[in-house]
């Protein structure tokens, strides 16, 4: 499965170039273009998925084991131990490419990258969590 306007297939053909860092039969990981920090890497599965949403768990599985051997790699080779491990899933979550793939960015301390703010506003959680497990069916 492939797609041709896709730019992480033409990654995968070879029509675009990338730095690749590692490649099986299933799966590639190469240097991103807009690093957020140096080393950053993304895993991705060769076929196309337009995200985790839609990839099917085998694959999902696949690039979480290639994530796990590559990582410390990677890590070493910049002199980092701390790191983190992301996919955004549509637009609004900040998605660009519809290629599923993971983000590994190395991270430094006082790097100046600030995670998401947790909000202290009131919600009626157990609602939510009653709704959320009834679409579940659990
Ligand atoms: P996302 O916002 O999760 O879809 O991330 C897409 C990522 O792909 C961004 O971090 C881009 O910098 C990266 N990217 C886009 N084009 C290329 C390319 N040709 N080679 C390497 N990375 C790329
Ligand atoms: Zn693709």
């Amino acid at each position: 499965m492939n797609s041709n306007d896709c730019i992480f297939c033409k990654i995968v053909s070879g029509d675009i170039p990338s730095q690749r860092v590692y490649e099986d039969a299933d799966t590639i990981a190469f240097l991103d273009i807009r690093p957020v920090n140096v080393g950053h890497t993304l895993v991705i599965p060769k076929a196309h998925f337009a995200n985790m949403l839609e990839t099917p768990a085998e694959v999902l599985h696949a690039l979480t084991d290639v994530s796990k051997k590559i990582a410390p790699g990677i890590l070493k080779a910049v002199g980092s131990d701390a790191m983190n491990w992301s996919t955004n899933n549509g637009r609004a979550a900040g998605q660009l490419v519809f290629h599923m793939h993971f983000h590994l960015i190395p991270r430094f301390p006082a790097d100046g990258h600030k995670m998401w703010q947790g909000s202290d506003e009131h919600q009626d959680f157990a609602a939510l969590a009653k709704k959320i497990r009834e679409e579940l069916g659990s």
